[in-house]
């Protein structure tokens, strides 16, 4: 267990690990941030930094007998790279929910096995298999590489009439996975955390708006059931308990209405705090970033309540230029990512925006 002093290790210096490290400070944490990258926004509000690179085992190893536990911001970290500082220094969440999460195939294939309702899914390696894999599934299919997709890169659709080939070669030829498109009404998620002795604790489902395939705006409560609410944290409960889960996971789904009865469908599991996840640092009574760190540290997890009804808007590219006027905004919230440059489809920054009970 950590103690107020102790340091936490943080691999990725984007904005989730900044917002992590700002969460550290106020419970007596120091921050290690480990990243390639010049100048990442996390190495502004740290404690210390190592800009190295995620096989150089020199500076990991340097870097594991700095900080008392390893937690990580993005799912692309290198399973050799987090399974060398697991030999070294407590690494939550494992090596193992890495392994799984980062490869489409594996984690659909996983969530399946839960008995978890996924999308119609097939491997797919090379045009024959395709060919085979969207007779299976039918039209339209969504063809995804198994790795390092994020914000819809490295997929496309497929749809009647649609060269297969084409398709394949649109996403570099990679080992791919086809998936049969869902006809969802809205897309949802749900951030929750697990410690090393199993307590779990669920935020709220939250509902989700995507614009160009990048998260817009997320709004709690969510326009769902009360079955669905229940069913969504009973799915990431037992994804949480499969993986031996230790910290802040996200749990993606589709809302689909079948036979007039609302369900949900999982598409993603992300090994991390994550952006539907942001309207808890104003929002709820404990942030994810916070629960991260408990999760992380071993502490008793806070409470997950919402506060009100919250609205967390992306500012993406230019629309960081508007930061003056969401300050003059009463009651918004700003958090900008220290991000130099504000390139089209760049996360720069989110606002967080509450709406009391009282005030309706
Ligand atoms: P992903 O990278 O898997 O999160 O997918 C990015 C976005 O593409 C999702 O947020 C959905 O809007 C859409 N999408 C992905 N998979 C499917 C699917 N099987 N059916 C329908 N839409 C999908």
């Amino acid at each position: 267990m950590l103690k107020p002093g102790y340091t936490l290790g943080i691999l990725g210096g984007g904005q989730l690990a900044r917002m992590i490290a700002l969460a550290a400070a106020p419970l007596g944490l120091k921050t290690h941030i480990y990243a390639p990258e010049d100048g990442s926004p996390a190495f502004d509000v740290a404690s210390a930094h190592t800009q190295a690179a995620y096989d150089d085992f020199e500076a990991l190893e340097r870097f594991a007998g700095a900080v008392d536990v390893v937690t990580y911001e993005f799912e692309n970290v290198p399973v050799a790279t987090a399974e060398f500082l697991a030999a070294r220094v407590s690494v939550h969440p494992g090596a193992g929910a890495l392994g799984i999460t980062q490869d489409r195939l594996a984690e659909k294939t996983f969530v399946a096995n839960l008995g978890i309702e996924v999308a119609p899914f097939a491997a797919v390696e090379d045009e024959a298999s395709l060919e085979a894999a969207l007779a299976e599934i039918g039209r339209p299919a969504v063809l995804k590489t198994r790795r390092f997709g994020y914000d819809g890169k490295g997929q496309v659709m497929i749809r009647e009439g649609d060269d297969a080939a084409a398709a394949f070669a649109a996403i570099g030829r990679h080992p791919a996975i086809l998936e049969g498109f869902v006809p969802f009404i809205r897309e949802v998620s749900v951030v929750a955390a697990r410690t090393e002795d199993g307590r779990f604790a669920a935020y709220e489902i939250t509902q989700n708006e995507h614009r160009h395939h990048i998260l817009y705006r997320s709004t709690v409560p969510a326009e769902v059931t009360p079955a669905v609410s229940a069913v969504s944290h009973e799915i990431a409960r037992r994804i949480g308990e499969a993986l031996g889960y230790v910290g802040v996971f996200a749990v993606e789904m589709f809302l689909v209405v079948v036979d007039g009865a609302q369900g949900v469908i999982v598409n993603e599991i992300a090994p991390r705090v994550h952006n539907s996840g942001h309207w808890t640092l104003d929002g709820a009574v404990t942030s994810q970033f916070e629960q991260h760190v408990r999760a992380v540290a071993g502490w008793p997890l806070g409470a997950v309540e919402r506060l009100g009804h919250v609205e967390m808007t992306n500012l993406i590219g230019d629309e960081a230029n508007s930061w003056l006027d969401v300050l003059a905004e009463p009651g918004a919230h700003l958090h900008l990512y220290g991000k130099a440059e504000a390139r089209p489809g760049r996360k720069m920054g989110h606002v967080t925006r509450i709406f009391f009970e009282d005030d309706a």
